[in-house]
């Protein structure tokens, strides 16, 4: 799950990081009463969208030679001008894909003085088991491309989880983004912080694009992205009440409510699948005959009729689905489950593309019955091979 920036920077300021004074507004009018709490005189109006590139980002509505998704403002008129530029129309940004993303909400915020801009993550690295942080001297730009480009110039420092952060850890990590003076006093208190709301939060990402030295010589967050471990999500109702349902897809959204495993991909082959195993099998037998799996949905063990139409109806609903294929092989999930969630889904929302079913296991013989006797359009398949031959010929065709 993601959050937006001003939210992730309201808690990150909840652990002691410094962060600039901020109002998230909604609508224009806003932007005045907003712009004259903070001190100016130099302001930044922020599009909170969930996806990064903002600053380079272009609106759609305002043709290729009008100002980004971050905008800096010297005069609260000119943060007035800029929120009514922005608000309502769509960002395109690396991030976002060519549709971009509706800003319907700013953060304006105190402008800083930029001395230094750098790159401070924090991730879980599982190479090592341990919570690490990655950090540049190269932050505010691409930081793919700085890994790619001048590797030598990223760092990881993994956390030994039974000392935490220590003053060792504050010290390599201080070198490698060449802090000193204020900022490296700052840092003895800001990386402590990071890694304790990581850790306390369950976060999956915590990235900090650029942490900047300031004029003054101390350090400020001035961009934050977080993310959180959905697994996790249900022992932090006050992050679960930070999501932004407008900035989800509908169909995940969906997927969660029935607590369906439901993974978007970029092919066009629909899967409903039981168990993680079976639907990375499933996806990689789909790849070697040739097409690619348009996402896959994973009902899990015990799931009844109504959860098993659930998902049908989400694998459906994604426009690229050009064909279905359920593949279930049922131990505690039944077959004839399966196939009563699936003719209920049908005959609610219609089948508009081929649907291949290949069932086994528990009450197989029972499932093929209701499948038959259904009247649907569904072609039968004996095993794994087989179905997805018959998926790939079916969009072929
Ligand atoms: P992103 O483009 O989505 O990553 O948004 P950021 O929050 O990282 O902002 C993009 C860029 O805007 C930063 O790298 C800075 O160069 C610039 N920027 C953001 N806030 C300030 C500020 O307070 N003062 C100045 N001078 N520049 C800023
Ligand atoms: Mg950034």
């Amino acid at each position: 799950m993601n959050i937006h920036e001003y939210q992730a920077k309201a808690l990150l300021k909840s652990y002691g990081a410094p962060v600039a004074e901020g109002v998230a507004i909604l609508k224009v009018e806003e932007a005045e009463a907003a712009a004259r709490k903070l001190p100016g005189p130099l302001y930044v109006v922020k599009s909170q969208i969930h996806a990064g590139g903002r600053g380079k980002g272009k609106f759609k509505e305002l043709g290729p030679d009008a100002k980004g998704g971050v905008r800096l403002a010297k005069s609260i008129d000119e943060v007035v001008a800029h929120a009514k530029e922005m608000l309502g129309n769509t960002l395109v940004t690396a991030q976002t894909g060519e549709a971009g993303k509706q800003v319907n909400r700013l953060y304006i915020e105190d402008g800083a003085d930029i001395a230094r801009e750098l790159y401070c993550s924090l991730l879980v690295d599982r190479s090592v088991g341990r919570v690490a942080f990655v950090v540049s001297t190269e932050g505010g730009m691409d930081i793919e491309a700085v890994a790619h480009d001048t590797p030598e110039k990223i760092h990881t420092i993994a956390i030994d989880p039974e000392a935490g952060v220590t003053a060792a850890d504050v010290a390599t990590i201080s070198r490698a983004l060449e802090l000193s003076g204020a900022a490296a006093e700052d840092a003895k208190s800001l990386f402590p912080a990071l890694y304790k709301a990581f850790v306390e939060k369950d976060m999956a990402l915590l990235e900090i694009n650029p942490l900047i030295v300031m004029e003054n010589g101390h350090l400020r967050v001035l961009d934050a992205k977080v993310s959180f471990d959905g697994n996790a999500l249900f022992r932090h109702d006050d992050i679960k009440a930070l999501r932004d349902e407008t900035e989800e897809d509908a169909k995940e959204i969906e997927a969660s409510k029935w607590d369906l495993a439901y993974v978007a991909l970029d092919g066009n082959i629909g899967c409903m699948v039981n168990g993680a195993g079976l639907a990375m099998a499933t996806m990689d037998i789909i790849k070697l005959y040739g097409k690619e799996p348009a996402n896959f949905c994973d009902v899990g063990g015990g799931a009844g009729k109504e959860k098993v139409a659930a998902a049908f109806k989400i694998i459906t609903a994604d426009p690229k689905v050009e064909g279905i294929l359920v593949n279930i092989f049922g131990g505690i999930m039944r077959c004839d489950v399966i196939a009563e969630g699936v003719v209920a889904a049908v005959q609610e929302v219609g089948l508009k593309v081929p649907l291949v079913v290949r069932l086994e296991g528990t009450n197989v013989e029972l499932g093929k019955k209701i499948l038959n006797e259904s009247g649907l359009a569904i072609t039968a398949a004996d095993d794994l091979d087989d179905a997805a031959k018959k998926i790939v010929a079916a969009i072929k065709a």
